[in-house]
């Protein structure tokens, strides 16, 4: 910045002395101007930038194994791929070959950049943190220079702090690592991949400084097959969505810092956030002390619990008011499904509501019994069953559908795919390549058939309750599980066997 300042002074002065001493200064000054202007637009378009990496310290604090929950074996098969780095003499002894990256792949939100920094942490070593998409750049050599200057960052940072490695991270990595000559007529993708290529054949296990590249993606399909050969990515470490059990460790993780009401029990949150990643399960505790602030409570409590999962899943509260006709049909809808999920998973509703949220009108919530691996044919018609019964609950009591049905049915084909591409059809086992639309088509709609009228029988038997809990949503906009099985079972669940036949 200083030399930039000293150059324009020295300039100004050369400029007022010549023109002091008579010279025509026209020509110098057209120069200055267009050589400024040239200037200010590369600068502008970061082409002087090179790549500013994050710092180790998360919040300055240092990121450790332990601050990850659910992940227990991606870490261990982590943690066994960093021992090679720490225990640098014996390997170097038998003559291993050094390892050089480590991908990280998953879903978004479940804790690859996590891992990363607290591999950092485990290893002692310096960590920079980049994104693959602060590579791209539409002029040619830029993102292969700033390739280079990562790796010769992360050299000089390690030697700075006194550590004997450095980790560089790259997230997103198929931004920058995509197959090469996908993107036609446009070199710079390959160019910058093929530096990255370059710097990590370069790594040696004699290095002053050892280098090791973390890389995440979410798409490892679409990465170049020379980046996962062997000597480059050697290790690709599979980071899942948690199950159960590992949404209950990452609640713990973080509700350290928070005061829970006594009614708050985290085993029965981790059970209704079912599919939820390490960063919605964060929200979710976030959110959830955010209402409990705005309630003035001291402690955060279930309910609040209950609205910020809601939150997470479905989007803040709207202000708009649907008018009241069209709540009526909203609440029959929304207790038709949880009638049916009931019948066929007793215990199965966790609330209703008839709250517009997000670009939901009112919704049932449900809780799997378990965190299924696999999914029965059963399960899949009954859960279609659940999807159909809304529109068949308008149908059957209000003489008609609406257009509120368009999601349901949407999930509803998606599950019937489900069923016919496993082979679980009456088509048998079929190829998705090859199967022609019409048969496809028609065993689509006979499988929603199928299940339609399974359920108009439930709901025409259980018509009278379903008006009455549906007044009663009406009346208080929400329902928990346990209000809705006692309006609906108060005398008995004697129905449910010939139901659930
Ligand atoms: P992306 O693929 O979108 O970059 P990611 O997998 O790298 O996501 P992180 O950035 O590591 O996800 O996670 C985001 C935040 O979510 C973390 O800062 C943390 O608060 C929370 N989180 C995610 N996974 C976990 C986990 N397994 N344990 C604890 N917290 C987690």
């Amino acid at each position: 910045m200083l030399s930039k300042e000293l150059g324009l002074g020295v300039l100004l002065a050369l400029v007022i002395f010549l023109a002091y001493r008579g010279y025509d200064v026209t020509p110098l000054l057209v120069m200055a101007i267009f050589g400024g202007a040239l200037y200010y637009v590369a600068e502008s378009r970061g082409l002087f930038k090179g790549i500013e990496p994050l710092d180790m310290k998360n919040g300055g604090q240092e990121t450790t194994f332990d601050d990850i929950g659910g992940q227990g074996a991606a870490i261990k098969e982590l943690q066994e791929a960093l021992d090679f780095i720490k225990e640098r003499e014996k390997i170097q002894k038998l003559g291993i070959r050094p390892l050089k990256g480590i991908l990280l792949t998953g879903p978004p939100g479940t804790g690859k950049t996590l891992m990363a920094r607290a591999a950092a942490s485990y290893t002692d070593a310096a960590f920079l943190a980049v994104s693959g998409s602060e590579f791209i750049e539409m002029y040619a050599g830029i993102g292969a220079q700033r390739v280079r200057k990562l790796f010769r960052s992360a050299r000089e940072k390690a030697r700075r702090l006194g550590k004997s490695h450095a980790i560089i991270f790259i997230d997103e990595i198929d931004v920058l690592g995509g197959r090469r000559g996908q993107y036609s007529g446009h070199m710079e993708y390959d160019q910058t991949l093929n530096q990255l290529l370059v710097e990590m054949d370069g790594i040696r296990a004699d290095d002053e400084i050892r280098l090791l590249v973390i890389g995440a993606t979410n798409r490892i399909d679409m990465l170049d097959p020379a980046l996962l050969r062997p000597g480059r990515f050697d290790r690709v470490v599979r980071v899942d969505l948690p199950d159960r059990e590992g949404r209950l460790q990452i609640l713990k993780i973080h509700t350290r810092n928070k005061p829970l009401a006594d009614d708050v029990n985290l085993e029965d949150v981790a059970r209704e956030t079912f599919g939820f990643s390490g960063a919605q399960l964060e929200s979710v505790t976030n959110e959830a002390a955010i209402y409990a602030f705005r309630e003035g409570a001291e402690a955060i409590g279930a309910r609040h619990f209950k609205e910020a999962i809601e939150k997470v899943i479905m989007g803040e509260r709207l202000d708009r008011r649907p008018a009241e006709e069209e709540l009526e049909r909203i609440a029959i809808h929304e207790t038709g499904h949880a009638l049916v999920s009931e019948l066929l998973r007793p215990g199965s509703v966790t609330a209703l509501t008839i709250t517009p949220r997000g670009s939901a009108l009112g919704y049932m919530r449900q809780a799997p019994a378990d965190d299924p691996y696999l999914y029965t044919r059963e399960y899949i018609e009954n859960q279609i069953a659940i999807m159909v019964a809304g529109a068949v609950a308008e149908e059957v009591i209000l003489g008609g559908r609406s257009t509120g049905a368009a999601n349901d049915f949407n999930q509803a084909v998606v599950a019937a795919r489900k069923l016919i591409f496993s082979g679980l059809s009456s088509l048998g086992v079929v190829d998705e390549e090859s199967l022609p639309d019409g048969p496809l088509h028609r065993e689509i709609s006979r499988i929603i058939k199928t299940q339609e009228e399974r359920v108009v029988y439930f709901i025409t038997e259980y018509r009278e309750k379903i008006i009455q809990v549906s007044e009663k949503l009406l009346e208080k906009e929400r329902l928990s599980g346990d209000d809705f099985r006692q309006l609906v079972f108060a005398d008995g669940r004697d129905h449910l066997q010939w139901a659930c036949m």
